[in-house]
């Protein structure tokens, strides 16, 4: 029977060293800030922002909420960015993709000041991220929740084969970069890739973030492989669904992450732990 890793539980575990941290911080007379910026009324956007936002307070962290309409124009955006850049409460500004089409995403992602861009996604820190330097700066937070949740698991990494299906920018390729530096041997696959499965059969842990719910199946992976089910999916009833599809009483596969309750909890809790850091690296 395949076994649970429970994204909830160490979100918990982390949730509460962050706790700690902030309370420290406030021993100093620091409160951490974290800014959120939200264009439109995409739903799901909406949805996440608001978790965010619910979890700041509920750990101590100043929520900053900055929403416009989907007309913003970019030179607002830029503006409101540049403002936050230069206000010392804050120490991580996120931007919540998708913005609309108008709006040049990668523009408004290059003015945040390198040290606040809690998210990771700044070329800076993505080059920080390749070439492994010894230094801190933030990282993409859906993937660095993936690696705490492996140390948990007390997953060895080093020299095991990880096959990463999906090379988005906020987690295929982050996820990359954290799996090399662990010194994993690395395949990242995608839609070009030539017979997929026969990469995610070999592997002994595979990370799928795709977006398509049953993308892999049971056959698909070695037995007892360690799976982490990026995907958020809704099944044709609206179930919120992973892009594995499993039978969890006769898979052969070792452990894997369910959606919902596995990395999706783990992103925001990375999320909190990064802002806290970031506040304490600016100290
Ligand atoms: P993107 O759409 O940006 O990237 C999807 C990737 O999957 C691309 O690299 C694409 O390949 C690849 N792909 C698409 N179809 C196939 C296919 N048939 N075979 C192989 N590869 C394929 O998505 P994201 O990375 O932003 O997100 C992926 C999933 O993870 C989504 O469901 C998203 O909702 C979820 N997600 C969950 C988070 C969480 O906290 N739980 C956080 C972030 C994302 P190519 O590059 O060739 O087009």
């Amino acid at each position: 029977m395949v076994e649970m890793i429970d994204g909830r539980k160490v979100a918990k575990e982390v949730n509460a060293a962050t706790k700690a941290k902030v309370e420290e911080l406030a021993k100093k007379g620091v409160t951490p800030g974290l800014a959120v910026i939200l264009v439109g009324d995409n739903q799901a956007s909406q949805r996440y922002v608001h978790m965010k936002e619910k979890k700041a307070v509920e750990l101590g962290i100043n929520s900053i909420m900055k929403t416009f309409p989907a007309d913003v124009s970019e030179a607002t955006l830029i503006d409101t960015i540049k403002s936050l850049n230069n206000d010392s409460a804050v120490n991580g500004i996120l931007v919540q993709a998708p913005l609309p089409a108008h709006i040049d995403e990668q523009k408004v992602i290059e003015t945040i000041k390198p040290e606040k861009d809690v998210d990771g996604f700044h070329p800076i820190n993505v080059g920080n991220l390749f070439l492994n330097l010894d230094k801190k700066y933030p990282v993409a937070c859906t993937p660095k929740g993936i690696m705490t949740l492996l140390e948990k698991y007390n997953v060895n990494l080093d020299g095991a084969k990880v096959v990463i299906v999906g090379r988005s920018s906020i987690v295929g390729k982050p996820m990359l970069a954290l799996m090399l530096n662990a010194n994993a041997t690395v395949t990242d696959v995608h839609s070009h890739t030539k017979n997929l499965k026969d990469y995610t059969r070999d592997a002994d842990v595979v990370v799928s973030a795709v977006g398509k719910s049953n993308m892999l199946t049971d056959g698909d992976f070695k037995p007892g492989a360690y799976v982490i089910d990026v995907g958020q999916n809704l099944d044709e009833n609206g179930k919120l669904v992973g892009d594995v599809n499993y039978n969890p009483e006769t898979s052969k596969i070792g452990y894997i992450t369910p959606v919902p309750g596995g990395v999706g909890p783990m992103t925001i809790a990375t999320l909190m732990q990064q802002t806290v850091e970031m506040c304490e690296w600016s100290l």
